[in-house]
């Protein structure tokens, strides 16, 4: 074989990882950074599950998109989204074709790692006032202290009202803080392993210094209470029905010289359900059914009524089938799901725990995880074969940018995501989603072209 014969076979017979920066056209570069502002905003409203689930109802009732409760009438053509307790959400498009085909399903999670307030939260100690916490997902301690923390969530009073505080996110807005030791006394600290340096029981934000005028007993305390019963009129027995929670206060911004990425809180997983709502939106008027799930408590193992093991997603698939005059058995069998999820982003500071060639490459595209899990491919789901090779046809007729990947090396650690109970529905699931650094730290980094290729990903499915 001459020199150009061998250079063509190559080209047929190896696979190559493509970068968006090499194969992106000029109208498409434009795209991404358009796309990746609207995407900063809904990072910037929605730093919380229930400020998610406000905000993509926001988006979906411009589109048209009409509130549904279970039980109601659902009608072919129509857009529909239901509410779950406020903390996730299913937006859907009943298509026009028969529903036994199926359901296109794009399921992203709404929460994200942070600091809860414990449910008798406050107290004084030595002149200061602080709010004890319990942390909700996997963080790293040490990355929690230190930074500016905002307050955002709900009080639901014995009288039945739901007060909504945020408190850190104007700039006017004071913040809050978890201290600690200054180096020059950390020697001892500092010898200790990091995950076992700062303890779960010492994540104490403080919250005020100044006496209540007059007190003689717990007086910034007492301070404190009475500054939020008069903002707010709530008690210190108000706290037993909150959710309030501590954020890295501040917003989305851009990173880099070349405004090429995003340093954010929460990216995971709001980098994945920004594009599944805009996919939705986009697709609307699609002679398919199709779904856009935003899922709450991912990050604690997706117990609960609002996360992805309820059985409301079966019930939702059953109403829907009925009334579109289908066998939910017959349409759960015949739908598809992307799990839409973060990947473990290949570090170059720390190649140790990767395996380089099954990585999520930044700026490679949207990452598609055929199975998570940890060692041995415990608990994953593992997408077959041919559901993988459905996917990659969808994504070569669209020109997607994409890659494979696992997180990190085996037996190094692992991680989970929502797809396995959507699988265990009889519905055919793949993970996919952006490449993202410093997961689950109060500040990680994404690819503006990466959360492109996810929208444009999402969108092909839906299609
Ligand atoms: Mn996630
Ligand atoms: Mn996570």
């Amino acid at each position: 074989m001459d020199k150009k014969e061998l250079k063509k076979l190559k080209e047929k017979l190896f696979y190559k990882k493509e970068n968006a920066f090499d194969v992106a056209t000029e109208k498409e570069a434009k795209a991404v950074s358009e796309y990746a502002e609207g995407y900063k905003s809904f990072l910037d409203n929605a730093k919380t599950e229930r400020e998610a689930v406000k905000e993509a109802i926001k988006m979906l009732s411009k589109e048209g998109f009409k509130e549904y409760k279970l039980g109601e009438k659902i009608e072919k053509g129509n857009k529909y989204y239901l509410n779950n307790r406020d903390k996730s959400l299913f937006a859907f498009v009943a298509g026009t074709e028969d529903i036994e085909k199926g359901i296109r399903i794009c399921a992203a999670h709404i929460d994200s790692p942070r600091l809860d307030l414990k449910q008798h939260p406050m107290f004084e100690n030595e002149g200061f006032a602080y709010l004890k916490t319990h942390y909700y997902g996997g963080i790293r301690k040490y990355q929690w202290v230190t930074i500016p923390l905002a307050l955002h969530g709900v009080v639901s009073t014995v009288d039945g009202e739901n007060v909504e505080i945020t408190i850190g996110e104007d700039e006017n807005d004071p913040v809050f803080c978890i201290t600690d030791l200054l180096p020059h006394l950390a020697r001892e600290q500092s010898q200790k392993p990091l995950g076992t340096a700062h303890a779960g029981e010492s994540l104490n934000l403080l919250i005020g210094s100044e006496p209540l005028d007059g007190a003689t007993e717990d007086k910034v305390k007492f301070n404190m209470l009475k500054i939020l019963n008069d903002r707010y009129g709530i008690t210190e027995s108000d706290f037993v029905s909150a959710e309030l929670t501590a954020v890295p206060a501040g917003k989305a911004r851009d990173l880099g010289l070349d405004r090429s990425m995003i340093a954010a809180y929460g990216h995971d997983d709001r980098v994945c359900s920004y594009p599944s709502l805009t996919a939705i939106m986009e697709c609307k008027n699609s002679e398919h059914t199709i779904m856009c799930i935003l899922a709450d408590k991912e990050e604690i193992g997706s117990e609960g009524v609002s996360g992805m093991k309820c059985r409301l997603i079966v019930d939702l698939i059953e109403e829907i089938s009925t009334n579109l005059g289908g066998n939910p058995n017959v349409v759960r069998a015949n739908s598809m799901c992307l799990s839409a999820d973060v990947s473990a982003g290949y570090d170059p500071m720390y190649p140790e725990v990767f395996e380089k060639r099954n990585s999520a490459i930044v700026n490679c595209g949207v990452v598609m995880n055929k199975y998570t899990g940890g060692g041995g491919k415990s608990s994953t789901n593992d997408a077959s074969a041919e559901y993988v090779g459905h996917i990659r046809r969808i994504f070569k007729d669209a020109g997607v940018v994409w890659q494979t990947a696992e997180l990190g090396k085996i037996d190094v650690g692992g991680g989970g995501t929502v797809a396995m109970y959507i699988a265990n529905q009889n519905i055919n699931t793949v993970d996919l989603g952006v490449a993202v650094l410093s997961m689950h730290a109060p500040l990680e980094v994404i690819s503006k072209n990466d959360l492109y290729q996810t929208h444009k990903a999402l969108v092909a499915f839906c299609k």
